[in-house]
């Protein structure tokens, strides 16, 4: 969310990050832990923890966010090694501000898979709220007091984000097992999406108004925080709804409609300074295929001009500056324009080299993709307004 993110480990074979915003909530979950117990945790314990230090509230505080943020992580896994198991790839996931996200490659291939997927995690926080809840009740008499409250406490909260998951709102995973129901109701994954979204942004715009009633009432804290889980809602049902279109439209159209099928390309043994006056001047481009006797042996582009003073472009060639790795740059003529725009947002490039048998036949650019996109979502706009 903020940028930086750190890798941590691998559990499961699925690599684990946290988010630097992680570290707010973190910060925020102890402090208030620490300063005084929610009521929730009064009633289940009546009354008997004053007699604490200030550190050992503190220790309990910092263990029961740390605890907090594993069980995220335990529901955020239950969600991949579903979607694993039904071949979906994973990419990882990702501690953050609002809690865990479980980044998954692609959208569920049918109703069923996306129902498992979704209700996954849920089924963990279930289990975990019912485990921790049973061992803080039964270890009541044998566990040291503060432990037990701890455990407790867990439990309250496993629960409290299996109660807001379920809401069902998209992307929630409420709103997500409504849209694979409406989906396997309806056959229809866009209609579906579309309600799913249509109820998540309901819901945020009810939280925002919600945080604006509290911030006006002088709970400010509260106001600014439901406000800001509103307004993190609101978006996400947005793109959802958007990336379902955007993946509609792009899959199966293959690349080969989108290419140039006549790039430039420049010979590997001309000086860095021809290349710019002859060809980047020339034709207004930034990526070009370095062809040697009519195969592809590299590619150039001007962001490796940055580190070469200019004083340099006479004495080295071409050969000196593309690069040789080729594989994240090339896609072949009939992958899936969907498969290419990930490719592209993956390696942060703009334009991929399309390529059979080691010859390029074509460049696709990202700019030819979304044209391409922008007519078809215009075209097809009418096509299921009636819904
Ligand atoms: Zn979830």
């Amino acid at each position: 969310m903020f940028g930086s993110r750190w890798r941590l480990c691998h559990l499961l074979g699925i690599p684990i990050s946290v988010d630097a915003s992680w570290l707010i909530i973190l910060a925020l979950l102890t402090l208030s832990l620490s300063n005084g117990y929610p009521s929730t945790v009064h009633e289940f314990f009546p009354g008997t923890l004053h007699q604490l230090a200030a550190y050992d509230y503190w220790i309990m505080g910092l263990a029961t966010a740390l605890g907090f943020f594993a069980c995220i992580l335990l529901h955020e896994l239950g969600h991949a090694v579903v979607a694993r198991a039904q071949g979906m790839p994973i990419r990882g996931i990702t501690l953050f501000l609002f809690g865990g996200v479980a980044e998954i490659e692609g959208e569920p291939r049918s109703a069923s898979n996306e129902f498992f997927m979704a209700i996954a995690g849920p089924v963990v926080s279930l289990v975990l709220g019912v485990l921790f809840c049973a061992m803080a009740l039964t270890g009541r008499a044998a566990l040291p007091l503060p432990i037990a409250v701890v455990l407790g406490y867990l439990g309250v909260l496993n629960l409290v984000v299996l109660a807001f998951n379920l809401i069902p709102a998209f992307p929630l995973d409420g709103g997500r097992v409504l849209r694979s129901i409406f989906w396997g109701a309806t056959g229809n994954l866009k209609k579906s999406t579309r309600w799913a979204a249509f109820i998540g942004q309901l819901f945020a715009w009810l939280l925002i108004a919600r945080g604006i009633v509290f911030f006006f009432g002088g709970d400010w804290l509260n106001g600014i925080w439901m406000g800001l889980i509103g307004i993190f809602l609101n978006n996400a049902a947005k793109t959802g709804y958007q990336q379902v279109l955007i993946r509609q439209a792009l899959q199966n159209e293959p690349v080969r409609q989108f290419m140039n099928p006549e790039p430039i390309s420049v010979p590997p043994t001309i000086t860095v300074l021809q290349w710019v006056e002859d060809y980047v001047y020339r034709f207004h481009r930034k990526t070009f295929p370095v062809i040697a006797d009519g195969r592809l042996v590299g590619c150039i582009t001007t962001r490796a001009l940055a580190e070469l003073p200019r004083s340099e472009w006479e004495r080295r060639t071409v050969e000196d500056l593309m690069l040789r790795d080729l594989a994240p740059l090339t896609i072949a003529p009939d992958t899936d324009a969907l498969d290419a725009l990930t490719q592209m947002q993956r390696n942060q490039v703009s334009r991929l080299l399309v390529t059979q048998d080691g010859h390029l036949v074509g460049i696709v650019s990202l700019k030819d993709l979304l044209r391409f996109l922008n007519l078809k979502l215009e075209l097809h706009q009418n096509d299921d307004e009636r819904i």
